[in-house]
C-alpha cells in the first residue's frame, strides 16, 4: 500500500517512520510512504503557502493553488487514488475505517495548518475529510502518521502473529481481555489462575468472558453494538457475566 502525505512540514514524519513495525514494513516493501511538500507547489516568489482570510479574522489560511496542484500531482501518478483531508470537522477515524483503508491501494493525506485549508479545496479537490478526534491538532501531520500507523499494522504480513489483530479491541467491537506475564505473583498481586492451567479452551472462553466484562466496565457504549451466539452467552453466563442485567439479551 502506498501513503502519500502533502504537508508543509515533511519532516515532521521523518522520525516516526524510522522506527518499530512501520520501518519494518517499509523495509520489506508492504508500504511505500512519500512526503511531498506543498511548499514546492506555490506560485509566487516567496513560495508562500497562506493568506489572510476574506472577511477579516484571526489567522491565516492556506492557499488553493499550492493544495490543488500538489493533489493533482498525486492524483496524476496513481489513478486510484483516495484524497483525504484531515480536518477536525471531518467523518470520525476508527478502527472500522482503518480497515476499510487498509484495503485501498493509494492514500492520499492532506495536511492543514493554521486556521485550516481554502473551503474550496475542502469542496472540490478531495474524496473525504477525516478526524482523529473531537480536538483540534496544530496541523494535519500527527493525524496522517496516526491513520499511516493504524492501517499499515492491519496489512497482511506486517505484524509477526497475524491472528492478533483479530483479537484487538474494537475488532470484534469491544475491548480485548486482560494480559499478563512473568513474574506469576508481582507484590502478591497473582495472575488468574485458569491462565497457568493450559487447558486452551478453558483459556479462551475465560478471556471471551474478561473481555466483555471489561467492554461494560470500560466502555458501555461499545457493548450495546455487540451481538453474541447462543453459545457465547452460555459461556458469558458461566462465568457470571450476566449481559440480562446489563440491558442486553
Ligand atoms: N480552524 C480550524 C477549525 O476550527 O476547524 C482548525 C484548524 S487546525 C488548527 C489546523 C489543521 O490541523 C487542520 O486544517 C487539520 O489539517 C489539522 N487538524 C486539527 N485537528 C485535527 C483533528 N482532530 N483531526 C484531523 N486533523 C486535524
Amino acid at each position: 500500500m502506498r501513503f502519500h502525505v502533502l504537508t508543509i512540514f515533511p519532516h515532521l514524519l521523518e522520525s516516526p517512520l524510522q522506527e518499530g513495525i512501520i520501518r519494518r514494513a517499509l523495509q520489506a516493501g508492504r508500504i511505500e510512504v512519500e512526503l511531498t511538500d506543498i511548499r514546492d507547489f506555490a506560485t509566487d516568489k516567496h513560495a508562500m503557502t497562506d493568506d489572510r482570510p476574506f472577511g477579516g479574522g484571526e489567522g491565516m489560511v492556506m492557499k488553493p493553488e499550492p493544495l490543488a496542484a500538489a493533489i493533482r500531482q498525486a492524483r496524476l501518478a496513481h489513478a486510484q487514488s483516495h484524497v483525504v483531508l484531515l480536518s477536525p470537522q471531518g467523518r470520525q477515524y476508527t478502527q472500522a475505517v482503518a480497515e476499510e483503508f487498509s484495503l485501498l491501494a493509494d492514500l492520499v493525506l492532506v495536511c492543514g495548518r493554521y486556521e485550516g485549508v481554502d473551503e474550496r479545496v475542502r469542496q472540490h479537490f478531495v474524496d473525504e475529510e477525516i478526524s482523529i478526534g473531537d480536538y483540534i491538532l496544530t496541523g494535519g501531520e500527527l493525524a496522517a502518521m496516526v491513520i499511516i500507523d493504524s492501517v499499515t499494522r492491519l496489512l497482511p504480513g506486517v505484524l509477526g502473529c497475524e491472528g492478533s489483530v483479530a483479537q484487538d479491541t474494537f475488532s470484534r467491537g469491544g475491548i480485548k481481555y486482560p494480559q499478563y506475564t512473568r513474574p506469576r505473583d508481582f507484590e502478591g498481586y497473582e495472575v488468574p489462575e485458569v491462565l497457568l492451567s493450559g487447558d486452551h479452551t478453558k483459556i479462551a472462553e475465560w478471556r471471551f468472558a474478561a473481555g466483555v466484562s471489561l467492554t461494560w466496565e470500560k466502555r458501555p457504549d461499545l457493548l450495546a453494538a455487540m451481538t453474541f451466539s447462543r453459545k457465547e452467552l452460555q459461556v458469558l453466563k458461566k462465568h457470571g457475566v450476566l449481559l440480562e442485567a446489563k440491558g442486553k439479551a
